[in-house]
């Protein structure tokens, strides 16, 4: 009897053994790793297999994502119509005032029958119609029918510009909702332009003074104490900042948080990205909801390339000023012909050298860049990550597959993380970003489970919130492990 009894206790105790196992989180792990391989694996990735597991995957963070961008039409649209607005079904801009538009209409440039150089590489629209003529430039892209891709992307902000601020706590809830739905904790987006100021006279002398550091710096010295006993310049910062907390206020909760990054638009004047930068800067340091300082805009453009160094002159500048501050920036959204070779050949250094940039946005010109092997050792060593947006990259630059730069990241343990730039333009998501990867890459789920806890790791948040973050995004794996593992064992039933 005793013997009995002791044989059954064995067996009891093995059997609960081995259904322990078959529950714990790294045998759930083991179960989800090999069913990714799955998936991946033979001369055609199976997509939807892919899309399933991303969707329901939790991805962490987005961590470059502009606001307005990041909303789509059918949003859009339906503001307009709350609004009762309507759109020209020439310009498709949308109408606010009939009366201003008309009397913008009489102004149009390309009513006047000859411009001046000047005119020209001040218009992007006039200069990419000229490029069109004077070189193959966009003709893959069947211009003759088509815009060039990049400007079709970058054009598509002036549309929904009347609606995308008044909107903007709507819209955060919404960006919000979709994040969850997909499984993402964090976002960290590029929201509203804050406040500026033209100054002629600065704009006149540094761009006669070029970029000397020494007269350039007394240049800024000056201009900002002019700033800070501005009264209106201050009070557009109170403003920006009040428009910020008010946008987002009711976002964050036990499941979800929102982080705003300030930024400036790297084609306008001196003056104005000195005066922007310095509110953003400023936002940055007295608000904790703003954790980070981006620059944007197509960095392709005349005046983006003409001051590239000057700008990052003036984050370094900054940066002196308020340590503290991270910045993000946008380098290297160029291909080859989009501009001289010479100007593929230091953003990205600059950035992080000059400006002292902790992320990277884009980086797509790496592989021109001078001693670019010695730039990516030194971003494997100092932990900079690139934010790389795989379908973003594929519209505006062409650049996909074999040729993305994300092979060269990989090659050279440069950190990355994906991220969406801009899903209403796009028409993408996370998960679907995640999905591209893995279907263009050979890929593991060790690599794609360490992308989406990267997204925090390089996320700006304050190191208490990242660990908080960190350990729910422990709990969403363990989750998410089990689930695939009850997949796995319901197919296998089936079988
Ligand atoms: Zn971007």
């Amino acid at each position: 009897m005793l013997k009995i009894s002791r044989q059954l206790l064995i067996a009891t105790t093995l059997l609960l053994t081995l259904t322990a196992y078959a529950q714990t989180p790294a045998r759930n792990e083991e179960i989800t790793r090999k069913y990714f391989s799955t998936l991946g694996s033979g001369t055609q990735p199976n997509l939807a297999g892919l899309t399933l597991f991303f969707t329901l995957m939790p991805k962490g963070a987005d961590l470059h994502h502009h606001y307005s961008g990041a909303i789509y039409t059918e949003q859009y649209l339906d503001w307009v119509g709350r609004e009762h607005y309507c759109i020209n079904k020439v310009s498709y801009r949308i109408e606010t005032d009939p009366v201003v538009i008309s009397a913008e209409r009489a102004k149009q440039p390309q009513d006047r029958s000859c411009l001046s150089s000047d005119e020209v590489l001040s218009n992007n629209a006039v200069l990419r119609e000229l490029l069109k003529h004077w070189s193959d430039k966009d003709y893959g892209n069947h211009f003759e029918i088509e815009m060039p891709p990049d400007r079709q992307f970058f054009d598509t902000f002036g549309y929904f510009e009347p609606v995308a601020s008044d909107y903007s706590d709507d819209g955060l809830q919404r960006l919000k909702k979709r994040a969850m739905a997909e499984n993402l904790m964090y976002i960290e987006t590029m929201f509203k332009l804050g406040p500026m100021v033209q100054d002629t006279g600065f704009d006149t002398a540094v761009l006669r003074n070029g970029v000397d550091p020494d007269t350039l710096n007394a240049q800024m010295s000056a201009l900002m104490t002019t700033l800070d006993q501005d009264q209106k310049f201050r009070h557009g910062i109170d403003v920006h900042l009040a428009d910020i907390l008010a946008s987002s206020a009711g976002i964050d909760d036990d499941q979800f948080t929102m982080r705003f990054q300030a930024f400036v638009l790297r084609m306008l004047s001196p003056s104005q990205v000195f005066s922007s930068l310095l509110a953003a800067f400023k936002e940055a340091s007295e608000c904790n909801r703003v954790v980070g300082v981006n620059i944007v805009g197509p960095e392709n453009m005349t005046v983006s390339m003409r001051d590239y160094s000057l700008h990052m002159q003036m984050f370094r500048f900054l940066k002196a000023k308020y340590p503290q501050v991270n910045l993000s920036l946008h380098a290297g959204e160029l291909a080859m012909g989009m501009v001289p070779p010479e100007g593929l050949t230091f953003h990205i250094r600059e950035a992080i050298d000059v400006a002292g940039a902790r992320r990277i946005g884009h980086g797509m010109d790496i592989a021109y860049e001078s001693d670019a092997i010695g730039l990516m050792k030194a971003m494997r060593e100092r932990d900079i990550a690139v934010e790389v947006n795989l379908t973003s990259n594929e519209f505006i630059l062409g650049i996909k597959n074999e040729a993305h730069p994300v092979t060269l990241f990989r090659r050279f343990g440069v950190p990355f993380v994906l991220a969406t730039d801009d899903a209403g333009v796009s028409r993408n998501n996370l998960s679907s970003e995640y999905a591209l990867f893995a279907s263009r890459y050979k890929t593991s789920y060790a690599e794609v489970k360490k992308l989406s806890y990267d997204s925090l790791r390089y996320s700006f948040l304050p190191a208490p919130d990242k660990k908080r973050l960190t350990q729910m995004l422990d709990q969403r794996f363990a989750k998410f492990e089990a689930q695939i593992a009850d997949l796995v064992k319901s197919e296998t039933g089936r079988r």
